[in-house]
């Protein structure tokens, strides 16, 4: 029996009961009940990915929070630290790979809070810096002069010594539109204007190079080649040490970057290393989630007809939130550093291996996979 693939969890934080349910409705819009509804965040990579292969039945799993037309039923969001590409081409890819409908707004990546920091630096030379399109991602949240870090190294002959070194080549995303007089007006533009503040958007590719270019925009006051100046500001996505791909082992995260860039930057400057990071396990990130989540369930019951008095009434009302996530450090910590309502859920198909929970930060529950927590986290919600 499926049940029996549960393994709860030894630790209980001290919680409200879960509502018993009148209806068999996997819908948290059943107008037969008045039972307050429930959310769900998924993280992604070891728990619905490993790389771009869907794992743990993902696919089935997030089909049955759908109904038969293939509309949502039931609130959920995609929460990761990852990143690199808009949360509109993410959604289209996960919607892809995992044969749902995702909207834009159902996936929040680590750098979706840098949307927040627009209006600081709207107008002021920034650079961004990590594999996929930084830059791009940046301009979609409207920063209206920034440079992808390949660009930026790119206006400065000789930064990087080890460049002749490097077998494979970058290719700066400047526009290929532009003619070499217009290029040549972007190099002097970028070479005497200081650079206010860098964003790690995702994992850096090129360390070496990386690491080498933002010491000398942080300690020149954003100007590499000159005199030393105050720092400009410095926001990394995520702080993960680790995190699970393809690799039977765990690979170095933007966190191992952090400590890689910092160890360097208090050697080599008399003041330490300023920065902001964001991602899970922040509280801000859980709660950020809750909204979106409350937003998507607006959205549902005005799609259902819901009066605005219906709506008002029932909003705030998430009873439970579940995390449903790999990392005990990242994903159950956060969850429970989130607040009573957030339920953790672990799964053994990435970062946790573990037969039992885990010891430091154990979950409310362990499963196997994915499919596992959504079949709990529906037989509880509608039992009868
Ligand atoms: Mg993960």
């Amino acid at each position: 029996m499926r049940h029996r693939l549960f393994r709860v969890a030894s630790h209980s934080r001290s919680r409200k009961q879960l509502p018993l349910l009148v209806s068999r409705s996997f819908s948290p819009l059943s107008s037969q009940s008045d039972r307050p509804p429930f959310g769900i965040a998924f993280d992604i990579d070891g728990v619905v990915l490993l790389g771009d292969t869907p794992i743990g039945g993902s696919p089935r799993a997030l089909r049955r929070l759908y109904d038969d037309s293939g509309k949502l039923k039931i609130p959920f969001v995609f929460l990761t630290n990852g990143g690199g590409f808009s949360e509109s081409k993410r959604a289209q890819d996960l919607g892809q790979l995992l044969g749902v409908n995702i909207l834009p707004s159902q996936v929040i990546q680590g750098h979706t809070p840098f949307k927040q920091l627009v209006n600081r630096f709207e107008n002021e030379l920034v650079v961004a810096v990590g594999k996929g399109e930084p830059a791009a991602v940046m301009s979609e949240y409207g920063y209206k002069n920034v440079l992808s870090i390949d660009e930026y190294t790119s206006y400065f002959d000789a930064i990087d010594p080890l460049a002749p070194y490097k077998k494979w080549t970058t290719k700066p995303d400047i526009d290929q539109n532009s003619t070499s007089k217009e290029t040549a007006k972007r190099k002097i533009s970028v070479q005497t204007q200081r650079v206010q503040a860098a964003f790690i958007v995702s994992d850096p590719v090129d360390w070496s190079r990386d690491i080498q270019v933002l010491c000398d925009i942080l300690r020149t006051g954003g100007l590499p080649g000159r005199e030393s100046g105050k720092q400009p500001l410095l926001f990394f996505a995520n702080d993960d040490l680790e995190y699970q791909a393809t690799f039977p082992a765990e690979r170095l995260g933007m966190g191992a970057f952090r400590i890689a860039l910092e160890a360097i930057y208090n050697r080599i400057n008399p003041i330490p290393l300023a920065y902001t990071s964001y991602g899970k396990p922040n509280p801000f990130v859980y709660a950020n989630a809750e909204a979106i989540a409350e937003t998507l369930l607006r959205n549902l019951m005005l799609l259902n007809k819901y009066g605005e008095n219906s709506i008002n009434h029932r909003l705030g009302w998430f009873k439970t939130l579940y995390m449903i996530g790999d990392n005990p450090k990242i994903d159950i910590r956060g969850a429970q550093r989130a607040g009573d309502r957030w339920f953790s859920i672990l799964t053994r198909t990435g970062v946790f291996k573990g037969k039992d929970n885990h010891s430091e930060f154990p979950a409310d529950l362990v499963v196997d996979t994915v499919e596992d927590a959504v079949d709990f986290i529906l037989r509880k919600e509608c039992r009868s």
